[in-house]
């Protein structure tokens, strides 16, 4: 039996819709739920292996994707969400009721991130959300307790499944990074 990594991947990586224009959100409470619209197709889906991305109990991996963020609303009580922690890069807006992370916001407008929200779309019932398209911080997951001997099955079972594992980000992603700093510190031209 493969390795257990995400209910939503551990049977194949669906495809996504080229014409999916968004859907709908909400949290894991049976009533009184929090309800995000997003008016956007997801970008950069991924397979997240560190510790402050939310994923359902028992998951290795969160599955994360990226929005802009003027295309996030909450439409159905805000009043639950709070946010897990003010001095992380990415604050994440959470319901105080069942700990399901909402959306992800970079308020540093020096990040290279910043303007797009962080999103799990297995909250949707929606169909079409880009699909995962590579892991990452996959080493991440030792941090919560798994064991390295499992790391080679771990690498091995994302290969199989098409997401390229990687202990950073990806690198258009990375590169991205590299850019955005490059521009701000003048060693590339803006
Ligand atoms: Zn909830
Ligand atoms: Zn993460």
């Amino acid at each position: 039996m493969a390795i257990a990594l995400h209910p939503s991947i551990d049977h194949g990586v669906k495809p996504g819709s080229s014409t999916f224009a968004g859907g709908t959100l909400r949290c894991h409470c049976p009533s009184h739920q929090v309800v995000v619209r997003v008016d956007s197709q997801t970008a950069h889906n991924h397979a997240c292996g560190c510790s402050k991305c939310w994923k359902p109990a028992g998951a290795k991996f969160s599955i994360v994707a990226v929005v802009p963020r003027d295309k996030v609303h909450v439409v159905e009580n805000g009043n639950k969400l709070h946010i897990v922690d003010h001095n992380a890069v990415i604050q994440r807006h959470a319901c105080r009721e069942c700990g399901v992370h909402m959306f992800g916001r970079i308020e540093n407008k020096d990040h290279p991130f910043y303007g797009l929200d962080f999103v799990h779309t297995e909250l949707s019932s929606d169909q079409g959300w880009s699909a995962p398209e590579f892991a990452a911080f996959v080493s991440s997951v030792i941090e919560q307790g798994t064991p390295p001997s499992e790391m080679g099955a771990i690498r091995a079972r994302l290969k199989e499944l098409g997401l390229e594992p990687y202990d950073c980000l990806s690198p258009p992603l990375m590169d991205a990074i590299a850019t955005h700093v490059a521009k701000a510190n003048g060693k590339l031209a803006a």
